[in-house]
């Protein structure tokens, strides 16, 4: 832990429940690693005291916090500027004090492509398919559109909630390239997808068993192809353990995770976050 002064300033993380974050782990370690006289705490916040929780944060001069659930959505009204990336998003995950107010953004995208842009691939040909359109989806459909790929296929199982995910996103470069599809219809896009993208929570511990679809569609991919789960317990999963088996290349959910709040810390703090004792302090406790 980071020691306590007089001096130290205040980072977190709200949620309701919080307890089983592993922001804290991940962002102390950063901290302690980079000399800086903060400390990073989780704050439980029930929904119905948000306002004054932001309230009371500003007046004790926290200097930032992550909003995890339920208050991603519930934050924005409470912000005073949010970037664009984070409007489309739809959700506000990191958030700081300047200037008289709180400013809010979304690293989820940034997180969700960092172990993308590793692989240095050329996404203008690759049609990503994204399992599930609940909340991670729209960060993977920002990412994916980031990337460059030309087009995003989302596959949902309820044809109003889908309908409704299609038509919430503003920003034409989404607009245009998005396309929903229903489970039976995933068959049609698996044998042209690089890129598949598990973000139900199907396989997550303790079911860890069971997997968003099954080996033999899995094996409808093409060579070469990445199968990435935003799950990381376990990991791997069942999906990311059938895809390897089809010879696919996998990414659990440890790197987003980590990379997301490696680029909420640099809001922070405002240098570079040492991302790689975020990781080894995340994977030490998933262990
Ligand atoms: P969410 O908002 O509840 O969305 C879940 C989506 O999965 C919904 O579209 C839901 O469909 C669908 N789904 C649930 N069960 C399903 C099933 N049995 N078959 C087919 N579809 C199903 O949850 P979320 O916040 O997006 O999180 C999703 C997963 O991503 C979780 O495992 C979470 O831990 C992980 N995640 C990881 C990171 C990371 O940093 N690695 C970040 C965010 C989330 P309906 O809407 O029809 O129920």
């Amino acid at each position: 832990m980071p020691e306590i002064h007089g001096t130290t300033q205040l980072l977190g993380i709200i949620g309701h429940p919080v307890e089983h974050s592993l922001s804290p782990v991940m962002q102390n370690a950063a901290l302690m690693h980079l000399g800086i006289d903060a400390i990073f705490l989780p704050f439980p916040v029930e929904p119905e005291h948000l306002p004054t929780a932001l309230a009371g944060m500003a007046a004790i001069g926290v200097r930032g916090f992550n909003a995890t659930i339920p208050h991603k959505q519930a934050v924005m009204p409470l912000l005073k500027t949010i970037t664009p990336v984070a409007q489309q998003i739809g959700a506000v995950n990191t958030v700081w004090w300047d200037d008289g107010g709180w400013y809010g953004t979304n690293t989820d995208a940034a997180g969700f492509i960092a172990p993308l842009q590793e692989l240095a691939r050329d996404w203008s040909d690759v049609i990503p398919v994204v399992l599930g359109n609940g909340g991670a989806a729209r960060a993977v459909v920002a990412g994916c559109v980031e990337l460059g790929c030309p087009k995003v296929v989302v596959v949902g199982r309820n044809e109003e909630k889908l309908a409704a995910f299609e038509q919430s996103w503003t920003a034409p470069a989404i607009q245009q390239r998005l396309k929903v599809q229903t489970w039976d219809q995933l068959d049609n896009w698996l044998s042209r997808t690089q890129l598949l993208i598990n973000t139900t929570p199907v396989g997550m511990a303790p079911n860890s068993d069971r997997s968003p679809i099954d080996a033999v569609q899995l094996a409808q991919l093409p060579g070469g192809a990445i199968a990435y789960d935003l799950i990381y317990t376990p990991r791997p999963t069942q999906f990311l353990i059938q895809a390897q088996a089809t010879g696919a290349t996998i990414i659990d959910g440890t790197e987003m995770l980590v990379q997301q709040g490696a680029a909420a810390l640099e809001r922070w703090v405002g240098q570079p976050a040492p991302v790689a004792v975020m990781r080894s302090a995340l994977l030490k406790a998933l262990e």
